[in-house]
């Protein structure tokens, strides 16, 4: 039996999760908003996890060599400008979450997706099965109901080994309208925050951190985000041999 079938309670329990973290999980850009100041004898405490209780309480990714997987879906839909702002935001983001932790991660491609309008869950179509992997897509807020004015993006861990509480996968879905019609900068500061819900981290109460619900830049993590990633990360262990584990 495969480690894989371990994971699907998990994968139901995120899914459980997201719904609840949804509510809390809105992006509001405003121009009058000024940001405050982080207070500084708060910083890298306002952290938090995804999984703030049950079984999966504080899981996250493996620091194992090998890189994160990330695909992303058909981005044909979009014009060469949009879509270079994507890769753009995406290779940024990337570098901020492996800049100071032991993650790394590799495009491997465009994959086809399918979206959840309900569970806001996005999912590959393509039956392949893989590990150690983020998906991101790209939809507009009619194919939906999980993305409304104020929810412009939505990530999460979506798989789980409960034996050592690894993510194995997570999915991040953006509002396509927002990512057309935004800034380089605000698309990264969007892809970065969501990719940290993806990572296993939920909301900062510190605006200096990437995972503050409000973002508009961000061009390097905050001392919360480091700190919580850091403090999630899971040991290497062989994922080969962890799928002979016998079902229960
Ligand atoms: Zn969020």
């Amino acid at each position: 039996m495969y480690a894989w079938q371990w994971g699907w309670p998990a994968r139901v329990l995120a899914s459980a999760a997201c719904v609840l973290a949804l509510a809390a999980c809105v992006w509001a850009p405003s121009a009058q908003a000024r940001p405050e100041p982080p207070d500084p004898s708060r910083a890298g405490l306002g952290w938090t996890p995804f999984f703030r209780d049950g079984p999966l309480k504080d899981s996250g990714w493996a620091a194992c060599d090998d890189p994160i997987g990330v695909s992303i879906d058909d981005t044909s839909k979009f014009t060469p400008k949009v879509a270079s702002k994507i890769a753009q935001a995406l290779t940024t983001a990337a570098r901020l979450w492996s800049s100071d932790s032991p993650l790394t991660f590799a495009f491997t491609g465009l994959v086809p997706m399918e979206h959840d309008s309900k569970s806001g869950v996005t999912s590959p179509v393509d039956g392949v099965e893989r590990k150690r992997h983020l998906y991101l897509a790209f939809v507009t807020d009619k194919e939906s109901e999980a993305l409304t004015d104020r929810i412009v993006g939505l990530g999460l861990p979506t798989s789980v080994d409960p034996t050592n509480k690894a993510i194995l996968l997570g999915e991040v879905t953006f509002e396509r309208d927002y990512v057309e019609e935004s800034t380089l900068n605000e698309v990264t500061a969007l892809l970065a925050h969501e990719m940290g819900h993806a990572l296993g981290l939920g909301h900062s109460t510190d605006k200096g951190d990437v995972m503050y619900p409000i973002v508009r830049a961000a061009t390097k993590l905050g001392p919360g985000d480091i700190a919580g990633l850091q403090s999630l990360l899971r040991p290497c262990v062989d994922t080969n041999a962890s799928r002979d584990y016998p079902l229960p």
